[in-house]
């Protein structure tokens, strides 16, 4: 089995297609991001499905027409657990 190296991962944007080059590669310093969603939002968790898209934040921002993106929360690294 081939072993995974996660410092060498390749993310394809959602929206544009193209290939999500990463903050240390000279990409936006918020990506790659990841879109998640979560199906049935209203019912129980174990009746929701969970899905990832990655994504070029820009291209969220551009297709996000009713939704803000908050790029100061998004690259907030503090979190309360
Ligand atoms: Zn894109």
């Amino acid at each position: 089995m081939a072993k995974i190296d996660p410092d060498n991962l390749q993310y394809q944007c959602c929206f544009c297609g193209r290939s999500v080059t990463k903050a240390n590669e000279g990409g936006d310093e918020l990506d790659p991001c990841a879109v998640v969603v979560i199906s049935k939002f209203e019912r129980p968790e174990r009746e929701q499905g969970v899905q990832q898209f990655f994504c070029h934040v820009a291209c969220l921002e551009e297709h996000a027409k009713y939704g803000m993106v908050e790029r100061d929360v998004l690259s907030s690294a503090n979190r309360e657990m």
